[in-house]
């Protein structure tokens, strides 16, 4: 499988990259090889501001088999109105999507994902996102199977309801490979347990030591406390992501050297990573 950033920036778009967004793709060659139906398969990790413009560059909308939604700030979920519009108004949605069969997309995330979702679009009063979006909470769901890959949430610490994901699928090596994303969350004992041995660990790093670390905790991480999480964990890879525009990437990636030994390196939307 492999990993394509499609945006990366921190908390809103930067003049770059769109926020956070994150497709997991597997080819139908793997998908076949791994006793999956032979097919491409795309799962889309967050949908924030800006990121479907750019997502549109890598695939087209309406061949995504799932989307999974970490928490409800912006940065993670604001574009879900402009892929609903997408599912419900393209002209070739029913030959498209899902085969022909025009399944809605599952959309796992927080327990409150519709409403806000609706809410956010201005959805008039009758109308219903069912038929384009199946919202499933992720607490309902622990494990999830989508074709050749299996998603399991688990809870982070952040201000709001927030879940990292762990991924697991066929290795573009052959065999199994494990990728874990945190969402946006602060050290705690839950995203240890989703970064345990995986292959690559796309972590954010939105604060910087002695800048924000001593303004609140229960937020962020740092690069280091990032590269802390790599090491405690034994992930034998280190992407940080979620750099707002005023960080210097630089400070990130020396704090996060500073803490794992392993290889690091800034998320880059885009970028293929092979996992
Ligand atoms: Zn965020
Ligand atoms: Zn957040």
């Amino acid at each position: 499988m492999r990993l394509l950033p499609v945006g990366v920036s921190g908390s809103f778009p930067g003049p770059e990259t769109p926020a956070s967004s994150y497709l997991v793709q597997v080819t139908a060659a793997e998908a076949a090889a791994a006793g999956h139906e032979a097919r491409d398969w795309n799962v889309l990790l967050d949908l924030g501001n800006g990121a479907f413009g750019a997502l549109q560059k890598h695939l087209d909308p309406l061949t995504l088999d799932a989307v999974s939604i970490s928490h409800l700030h912006p940065d993670h979920c604001a574009d879900l109105a402009g892929l609903y519009v997408y599912l419900r108004y393209h002209p070739e949605r029913g030959s498209l999507r899902d085969g022909g069969r025009g399944a809605p997309l599952p959309v796992y995330g927080p327990s409150t994902a519709e409403g806000h979702v609706a809410q956010a679009y201005g959805l008039s009063e009758g109308e219903s996102m069912c038929h384009d979006l199946e919202f499933l909470s992720w607490p309902e769901h622990p494990k999830v199977q989508v074709g050749p890959l299996v998603l399991e949430p688990h809870r982070v610490f952040h201000p709001v309801e927030t879940y990292g994901v762990r991924v697991t699928g066929p290795s573009a090596a052959g065999g199994t490979a494990t990728l874990a994303y945190t969402g946006d969350t602060d050290a705690c004992e839950s995203v240890v347990e989703l970064a345990r041995d995986v292959d690559l660990l796309l972590s954010e790093a939105a604060f910087v030591e002695g800048r924000d670390d001593v303004v609140e905790r229960g937020i962020h991480l740092t690069g280091r406390r990032a590269g802390e999480l790599a090491t405690e964990a034994g992930a034998r890879r280190l992407l940080l992501t979620h750099l707002p525009v005023w960080n210097d990437p630089a400070v990130s990636l020396a704090e996060a050297r500073g803490s794992y030994a392993g290889p690091v390196d800034l998320a880059r939307s885009g970028t293929v990573y092979e996992v």
